[in-house]
C-alpha cells in the first residue's frame, strides 16, 4: 500500500502505480477545466471598475486611475517564450497563468518522450487542455504534488479576481457509510463528499443511493398504511 503524495491518505494496493489518489486527481482535473472558464471571466475584470461584482459601482476618485488592473494583466499575460522551469518552486513573484501551465505541459511532454505539440493558440487554456488530456499519466508522476499546489494557487488567484467561489450545497440523503447527514456537493467537483467520514460518491452513486432510500422509505410508509388498513378492517 502506498500513500497519496498530495493528501497522504493510504491508497488501495491496486492503485500502487499512482502518486495521487482518485480524489486528488479528480480535484486537479476539475481545476484544469475551471481555468479556461475563469480566464474568460477575467476579461470582464480588466477595467478598474469592472471588478466583477456586478454592481457597476464607481467610487469617487481624486486622481485618474490606471486604465487597466495590473493584477489582471499579470494573470492573463503571455507565457515566456521558453517555459519558466519552476518545478523546483523557487520562482519569485506572480507568474501569468500561461507561464505556470506552460512549464508543467513541457514537463509532461518530456515524460511522455515527446515535444509539446504545436498548439493553435499558445494560451493558458490550450496548456490546461493538454494537461487535462493526460491526467491518467499525471497521477502517476512524482511531480504531481507540486503541480497540484501551483494549479490550486492559480485557481485561488483567479477566483479572487473574478469573485467566483464554487457553491457548496448540503445533500438530503444521509451518508451510506456513517449515516450522518453530512453529504455535500460542491460546484465543478466530481465527487459528493461526506464531511463526517470522508466517503466519496460520484453523482450516479449518490443518485442511486438516494433512490434506494426513497424506495425503502416509501415501502415503509406503504407497509404502515397497509397495517393501519388491516387494523381498520379487523375492528
Ligand atoms: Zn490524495
Ligand atoms: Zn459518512
Amino acid at each position: 500500500m502506498s500513500d497519496c503524495t498530495i493528501c497522504t491518505r493510504p491508497m488501495a494496493a491496486e492503485l500502487a502505480h499512482r502518486t495521487a489518489c482518485p480524489r486528488c486527481g479528480s480535484r486537479l482535473a476539475a481545476w484544469l477545466e475551471e481555468i479556461p472558464r475563469q480566464l474568460a471571466a477575467l476579461a470582464d475584470c480588466l477595467e478598474p471598475d469592472g471588478r466583477g461584482d456586478g454592481t457597476g459601482r464607481s467610487a469617487g476618485r481624486a486622481h485618474a486611475p490606471l486604465p487597466v488592473r495590473l493584477d489582471v494583466l499579470t494573470l492573463i499575460g503571455p507565457a515566456a517564450p521558453h517555459p519558466v522551469r519552476d518545478t523546483s518552486g523557487d520562482q519569485a513573484g506572480p507568474v501569468p497563468v500561461a507561464g505556470v501551465l506552460h512549464a508543467w505541459a513541457d514537463r509532461l511532454a518530456e515524460d511522455l518522450g515527446t515535444y509539446l505539440p504545436r498548439m493553435r493558440t499558445t494560451s493558458a487554456a490550450a496548456y490546461a487542455a493538454y494537461l487535462a488530456r493526460h491526467m491518467a499519466v499525471i497521477v502517476t508522476r512524482e511531480w504531481v504534488a507540486p503541480l497540484y499546489e501551483e494549479v490550486q494557487e492559480t485557481v485561488r488567484r483567479l477566483r479572487a479576481v473574478t469573485r467566483t467561489e464554487p457553491q457548496r450545497r448540503p445533500l438530503e440523503a444521509p451518508c451510506p457509510r456513517c449515516s450522518a447527514v453530512g453529504l455535500v456537493e460542491v460546484d465543478w467537483e466530481v465527487y459528493r463528499e461526506c464531511t463526517v467520514c470522508g466517503l466519496l460518491l460520484t453523482a450516479d452513486e449518490y443518485k442511486e443511493h438516494a433512490a434506494r432510500l426513497y424506495r425503502l422509505g416509501l415501502g415503509m410508509v406503504l407497509a404502515a398504511a397497509g397495517q393501519a388498513a388491516d387494523q381498520d378492517g379487523a375492528a
